[in-house]
């Protein structure tokens, strides 16, 4: 990209540069390389927001009354770049990314204050309460009633899938508070904090064997009026807002930098014949496919600066990057295979120098966590409905 940009814009990539050269430590750098799930482990994703808090880069894409940088697209589209280049650890969304732009959008200025401060810094982390073992894409079926007594609503139920609750101290959380009528006119959106007598975490144990899911289950659980964002039985256009922001979002600097890894991990193993012929042909696909990404990335930033409305793109975005991401974890294991690699202990042991490129080691633990891509923020074969449902009537 750097031909394509101008004496400021390198000026500012620069400094990018400079700061991640001192600020990102070798632990963290290992961190993001190392990071198999849809972010990093939450220590050291929350070690990373931190610093960048201090520089104030944490929140960039926010409204600049906020703590937003007011960057340009391409200053945007920069940082995210050279950050997936530099493996600093990917941050998790629940906060900055989803539940703030909430806030910013629908919150009082009382909800702006409490919130948004704590999150630009990094002292309180999010978590997203929406999915129940009976409302996933049907997500407008969801049961866990809240119910108001007093300046509280009273939950019980249950929410599920919900990523690192274990670590969250707040959560957003669509609840039911009417029944009759249509199901989307009786939710409502609140936030409360994790800690209230009454909530109990359990795990789940994913396919790759790590802990990022969680069970929530609500036993008459006391939560504050106040927390609520926009008026009762009105949730629901909030929650739609909120996946806009959920499925948004920048796919190709990380997909960029997969993709460098496997084409080191690849060009290690110095394989001949048609076996590195068609492993070849397959990184170089890949390629084409990550710029084309990178160019619908731009076109979204650009768009989202300007105002417009977000329409079908994260739908789009959500589909197409998810899916390249998938199939960069099929060739990656196929590049791993060439190691055989199968069997390698893959824990925390591995901190000295590998005896493998590391991407091969870390492969199969990222193609197994990433089946769960097109199907996190909304299936992809809803994503499909909604782009088919928008193409017909416009
Ligand atoms: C790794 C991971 C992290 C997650 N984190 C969170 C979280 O933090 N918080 C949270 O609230 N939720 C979270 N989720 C839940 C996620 O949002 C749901 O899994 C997702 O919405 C799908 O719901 P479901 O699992 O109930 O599947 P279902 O809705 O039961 O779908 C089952 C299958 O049917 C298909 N299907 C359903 N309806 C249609 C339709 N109308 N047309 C075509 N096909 C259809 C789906 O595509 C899917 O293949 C997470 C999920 C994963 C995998």
């Amino acid at each position: 990209m750097s031909g394509a940009l101008n004496d400021e814009e390198l000026r500012f990539r620069d400094e990018v540069r400079d700061f991640l050269a001192h600020a990102l430590t070798p632990e963290l750098r290992l961190a993001g390389r190392r990071c198999s799930g849809i972010f990093t482990e939450y220590h050291d994703g929350n070690r990373w927001h931190r610093i960048l808090a201090q520089r104030g880069w944490s929140v960039p894409h926010w409204p600049v009354e906020h703590g937003g940088t007011g960057w340009t697209p391409v200053q945007h589209h920069i940082f995210a770049s050279e950050l997936a280049a530099a493996d600093a650890p990917p941050r998790a969304p629940m906060g900055p990314g989803m539940v703030a732009p909430v806030i910013i959008a629908f919150g009082t200025p009382e909800q702006q204050q409490r919130w948004l401060p704590a999150i630009r810094s990094g002292e309180d982390y999010w978590c997203q309460g929406y999915s129940e073992p009976g409302a996933g894409s049907d997500l407008a079926s969801l049961q866990c009633r809240a119910v108001r007594e007093g300046d509280d609503y009273v939950i019980n139920g249950t929410k599920i899938w919900t990523t690192h609750a274990q670590y969250a101290n707040r959560m957003f959380c669509l609840v039911r508070t009417a029944t009759g009528g249509k199901p989307q006119a009786g939710i409502s959106f609140l936030c409360f904090d994790m800690d209230a007598p009454g909530i109990t975490v359990r795990p789940i144990i994913s396919i790759s064997g790590d802990h990022e899911l969680n069970q929530v289950f609500f036993d008459n659980v006391r939560v504050p009026v106040s927390g609520r964002i926009g008026e009762e039985n009105q949730g629901w256009t909030i929650a739609k807002y909120l996946l806009q922001h959920e499925r948004g979002g920048s796919y190709a600097p990380q997909l960029r930098a997969r993709l460098r890894r496997q084409r080191r991990a690849f060009a290690q193993a110095n394989l001949r014949g048609a076996e590195a012929g068609d492993l070849a042909l397959q990184l170089a696909e890949l390629e084409c496919a990550v710029d084309a990404m990178d160019a619908m990335d731009m076109a979204a930033l650009r768009a989202q600066v300007r105002g417009e409305p977000r329409g079908i793109r994260p739908s789009m975005g959500k589909t197409l990057g998810t899916e390249l991401r998938q199939r960069l974890d099929e060739l990656a294991v196929e590049i791993a295979a060439q190691y055989a690699a199968v069997g390698l202990p893959l824990d925390d042991r591995l901190d000295g120098p590998l005896p493998l490129p590391e991407d091969a080691v870390y492969a199969m633990s990222a193609y197994l966590n990433d089946r769960a891509a097109s199907i996190y923020a909304g299936t992809n074969e809803v994503q499909r409905n909604l782009i088919a449902a928008h193409l017909l009537a416009n």
